[in-house]
């Protein structure tokens, strides 16, 4: 009986909170980790990589994974998207030495049934927790072409101005399965990295993350690289193209990091003019986030056939060497157009996104909230906090508020969009309740440092959030990532008596941040006394309650009615 309840409230559960997007069973194979998944953790993935650039196809190409069981099971998901075409799947176990796996038995052939978007191996062999075990994945076909990379991604064989190829991928929220076989879930990151073979061409550079084997000699004839830090799958991206190489040395928190810059022939001038904004970009973002958290695997800017993404050590930019978003100020203030919004935004990824990963793209919001911010932060650490602050205004005319900014879990799907300028507007909101912004500041470091290399839920991000400022903002991201529903301040001003009342209204139950702004040069504060809908007073010498309005909005992206 306990069981049959547990059942049905299971069943009532899953239909409130799915009634209205359905889900498939593919969703949940991609966006969960079932039994086939969750027994082994991945520590490293070899990619070797031929394309065909007339046929734009992948010719025998083929993916090792380096595992490690977490519990004894014998079968295993391969996600690899169709129509590509798996050949082979060879099974070995290894074991690491000096951080390289190696074979400890030979490689046998294992059988493996293909299922939609996956396959299911079935490995055949004893395994104990602990140990570790390869399987290569041989495979070959036509993988997806990108629509409108990089929001509808996939392989891009693109021209340059001068006929030859120029070749790259974009796959984020469609995922790294659409060109090679891998897990592909954002809580299982190579722990120890990926190194990847991609074919060379004469005339051409194969680029890809992180470091060249061959690195300090300028031109990557071998096309192999390797990435020595965990990396989420979607970001492991080839660049081919008639590309143009420099290099320098920051001298950054860590010490040298070395930047590598890669632009086509046809534009490397004006690459090396827009590019100077990349040392300006480290030096912000290490003051606010702390220290660059891939220095082993080098930064490197790499022109791209698409606007832009966060390829991890191989930042893509296609912003056509102008400032703004391609020419625009997406905030409208004006701010927008003194930097690189390619630039700064991708980059600011390294930090949120790639350091700190969500574990399911439902709380992406971690990955783009706070990158929208670094964009506010930017701002001012260049600009000034009047500037930030004017940009982040204006970053709210984005806003859509059409459904909550945390999506479903467990089927690999994205919320709204409201995860830009919204989270970040949230963001900025409580940097402001805190009223203390070395603090705030030494939150976004501590964040970085605390999680470093990890994946996350939401919820360890907020708790951290509340634990280290010492405010309980539960209902803050309740409000803000979970309802539509913008909280308004209502005001009303007795002339006679000077008093002004107010009440948080168009909340979650309980909401009540702490707010903290400067008015005509005075101090004023509004602090979680007790709960709506209860009204507060205060004894105020007010003259024009309607600006003193306006002055909360600048800073809190809050509702305001003056009754
Ligand atoms: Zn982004």
């Amino acid at each position: 009986m306990k069981q049959l309840t547990i059942l049905l409230s299971l069943i009532l559960l899953g239909l409130t909170a799915y009634s209205q997007t359905v889900f498939t069973k593919a969703d949940t194979l991609r966006g969960s980790l079932n039994e086939n998944r969750d027994w082994f953790d991945v520590k490293h993935y070899t990619l070797h990589i031929n394309p065909n650039l007339e046929a734009h196809s992948l010719d025998n190409s083929s993916v090792s994974w380096d595992c490690q069981v977490l519990k004894p099971h014998q079968k295993i998901q391969i996600d690899l998207q169709q129509p590509l075409i798996i050949e082979s799947i060879y099974f070995s176990v290894v074991t690491k030495m000096n951080g390289y796996y190696s074979n400890k038995v030979i490689s046998k052939k294992i059988n493996f049934i293909r299922e939609g978007n996956i396959a299911i191996a079935n490995i055949d062999t004893l395994l104990k927790k602990g140990d570790y075990f390869s399987i290569s994945i041989g495979y070959h076909g036509k993988p997806r072409e990108a629509v409108r990379p990089p929001w509808d991604g996939g392989w891009i064989w693109k021209k340059d101005s001068n006929g030859k190829p120029w070749v790259s991928v974009a796959c984020q929220g469609l995922g790294a399965s659409v060109w090679y076989p891998c897990k592909d879930i954002q809580s299982d990151e190579p722990d120890d990295g990926v190194r990847i073979f991609l074919k060379t061409f004469e005339g051409l550079e194969s680029i890809s993350n992180g470091r060249s084997v061959l690195e300090g000699e300028g031109a990557n004839r071998m096309g192999e690289w390797i990435v020595n830090s965990p990396i989420n799958n979607y970001n492991v991206v080839p660049y081919i193209g008639d590309y143009i190489h420099w290099s320098e040395k920051y001298k950054g928190l860590k010490g040298d990091l070395y930047i590598n810059y890669w632009a086509l022939r046809e534009d490397s001038a004006k690459a090396r003019k827009q590019f100077t904004q990349v040392p300006q970009m480290i030096k912000a973002f290490e003051y606010w986030f702390g220290p660059y958290p891939f220095y082993e695997d080098g930064f490197q800017m790499v022109q791209s056939p698409h606007l832009g993404m966060e390829h991890q050590s191989a930042i893509a930019y296609g912003n056509k060497f102008a400032n703004g978003y391609l020419g625009r100020d997406l905030s409208g203030s004006g701010w927008g157009l003194k930097w690189d919004f390619i630039i700064v935004h991708e980059s600011g990824h390294e930090w949120f996104a790639n350091n700190i990963t969500s574990k399911d793209i439902a709380d992406m919001w971690v990955h783009e909230g706070f990158t929208n911010y670094s964009e506010t932060l930017f701002t001012e650490f260049y600009y000034g906090k009047e500037a930030a602050n004017e940009y982040s205004v204006g970053s709210r005319r984005t806003i859509r508020n059409d459904k909550p900014i945390i999506g479903h879990y467990g089927v690999n799907e994205e919320g709204s969009g409201d995860m830009y300028a919204k989270a970040g507007s949230m963001i900025h909101n409580i940097r402001h309740a805190m009223n203390n912004d070395s603090l705030f500041r030494s939150i976004l470091i501590g964040l970085n440092k605390d999680f470093y290399h990890q994946t996350v839920t939401t919820q360890q991000i907020e708790t951290y959030i509340s634990n280290k400022s010492g405010i309980d903002f539960s209902k803050v991201f309740d409000q803000y990532l979970r309802t539509i529903q913008i909280p308004t301040l209502a005001f009303s001003y007795d002339e006679k008596e000077k008093i002004l009342t107010y009440q948080w209204k168009n909340c979650v139950t309980g909401f009540d941040m702490p707010l903290h702004f400067n008015y005509q040069g005075k101090h004023f504060e509004f602090l979680p006394l007790d709960y709506q809908p209860q009204k507060r007073l205060i004894k105020l010498e007010l003259f024009d309650i309607k600006a003193f309005a306006e002055e909360i909005k600048k800073q809190y992206y809050v509702g305001i009615i003056v009754e």
